[in-house]
């Protein structure tokens, strides 16, 4: 479970994200949805621990992670990523990419390298190397790679634009699957209304900096808050 309380972060005496908090769920996917620029790349990166913020804490399943005085690298956060241009290494195998986390047992690692590889049908492909895939067999790995340590916490920024729209629809349906069957608290990044109300349980609608709405997918569409919230959602493809 992420917790996320009264986050703030300036850049240059400019807010980019004010006084945002939210909750994820085990076993379910908020999406935080808003224009180019609203500060939600920003508040993924706070999360993340790759930017530190101005104020407010963060927790992972009861754990404080980030407040005002503790910092907890990012690598003992719990938190897995995947961005869209978060590339696999050239030079390791499939196998050798979704391994790269893992420090523990070998049978045990050989063992989990294998259920993921299963759970998003790229078994076949263990051996081979990513420049041998397609972008969506690519994303797949990339997919097994970030679930592999059993992170708590799943942060996506953008992960299915690179894709085109058939295979966009897939892997978006696959992905939720196999973070639905992980029992991951996922926190989605995207600009697209079509991708929130279809992946996410809840909404967060952010705009300026600020989370202006929370609520069911459905919810949000049929009383959005206000007049720029209801256009925003009116060119939903
Ligand atoms: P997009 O949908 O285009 O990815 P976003 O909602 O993810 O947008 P952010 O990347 O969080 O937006 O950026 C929010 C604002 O903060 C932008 O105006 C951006 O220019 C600014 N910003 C982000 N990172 C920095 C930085 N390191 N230094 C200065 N300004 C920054
Ligand atoms: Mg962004």
């Amino acid at each position: 479970r992420l917790e996320i309380r009264n986050l703030r972060k300036a850049f240059a005496g400019r807010e980019v994200v004010s006084d945002v908090s939210l909750s994820v769920l085990p076993g379910q996917v908020t999406c935080l949805l808003g224009p180019s620029g609203c500060g939600k790349s920003t508040t993924l990166r706070i999360i993340a621990g790759v930017e530190s913020q101005d104020s407010g804490s963060i927790h992972v399943d009861g754990q404080l992670v980030c407040d005002g005085l503790v910092s907890i690298p990012p690598e003992s956060r719990s938190i897995g990523l995947m961005f869209q241009d978060f590339a696999l290494f050239p030079h390791l195998s499939v196998t050798q990419n979704v391994a790269f986390g893992l420090h523990g047992a070998k049978k045990a690692n050989t063992d989990r390298v294998s259920e993921l590889l299963a759970k998003v049908g790229m078994s076949r492909h263990a051996d081979a190397y990513p420049h041998e895939l397609s972008g969506g067999e690519q994303q797949r790995v990339a997919l097994a790679r970030a679930l592999a340590p059993k992170p708590r916490i799943m942060l996506m920024d953008e992960p299915f634009s690179g894709l085109d729209d058939r295979l966009r629809d897939d892997i978006r349906d696959e992905t939720l699957e196999v973070l639905k069957e992980e029992g991951t608290a996922v926190l989605l990044v995207t600009h697209e209304p079509g991708e929130a109300m279809r992946m996410a349980d809840e909404i967060a609608l952010m705009r300026g900096g600020v989370v202006v709405q929370r609520g069911a997918p459905y919810n949000i569409y049929n009383a959005p808050a206000d007049r720029e919230a209801a256009g925003f959602f009116s060119d939903i493809n």
